[in-house]
């Protein structure tokens, strides 16, 4: 009997109650088994709503704060060309992958990329590509996309990702160092309109080399 069965259900239910409402998102949440995404020794701990160390210093996000960021992306009409900064684990990234058409993610960590994208090939994800770079970047090739979502937090926000937005497509990031705050930019021609809401906590989105 598989020790993860309804896990992901179970997942859902909780994040349900807590105001992540959205059919598809929920979805989303209960087929991708977050355990194989976690360190094996962690793996008890896969379907609790907390962030978990991935290693390299960096952590899977909370379920909750996936669902959020997701279910805002749905919302405001999002359907196709999704860009995330900082793919970490992948599990954003296959949540993203099943919710929307066509996901793109960009990892520093050149170990956390290769990872990454071994997983999503074992969950038969094929709509989501990735690569290794610098997010503050974005990937340039593929703009413009419909939406950006950032999983590290940058002291402010990224000039290059904004200009990779198409036009009426919405970023949603933290913002800040020691207290953060979850930001909204969708834009509007060359016009930017922000938005802030919750207090959030992500690992620092880092400048310069990648590793
Ligand atoms: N979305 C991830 C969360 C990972 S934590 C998940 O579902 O697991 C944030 C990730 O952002 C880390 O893996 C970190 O290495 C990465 N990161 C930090 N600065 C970055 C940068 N400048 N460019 C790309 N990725 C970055």
């Amino acid at each position: 009997m598989n020790q993860f069965a309804n896990s992901g259900d179970k997942l859902a239910q909780q994040l349900k109650s807590l105001g992540i409402s959205n059919q598809k998102v929920l979805d989303a949440i209960s087929s991708v088994p977050r355990h194989l995404f976690v360190d094996q020794i962690l793996a008890h701990k896969a379907y609790e709503n907390t962030a978990l160390p991935i290693g390299q210093g960096q952590t899977i996000s909370q379920p909750y704060i996936v669902g959020k960021m997701t279910q805002m992306l749905v919302e405001h009409g999002v359907t196709t060309d999704v860009l995330e900064i900082g793919t970490g684990s992948g599990y954003q990234a296959a949540i993203l992958g099943r919710v929307f058409d066509k996901v793109s993610s960009v990892e520093r960590i050149r170990q956390l990329q290769f990872n990454a994208k071994r997983k999503l090939q074992q969950l038969d994800i094929y709509n989501v590509q990735m690569k290794h770079g610098d997010g503050w970047q974005g990937w340039h090739s593929k703009a413009p996309f419909q939406a950006i979502i950032v999983t590290a937090a940058p002291t402010s926000i990224p000039e290059q990702l904004k200009l990779q937005l198409a036009d009426g497509g919405l970023m949603v990031l933290p913002v800040g160092g020691e207290t953060q705050t979850l930001v909204t930019v969708v834009r509007q021609g060359d016009d930017f309109i922000e938005k802030h809401w919750e207090s959030v906590k992500f690992v620092p989105l880092v400048s310069g080399d990648t590793l």
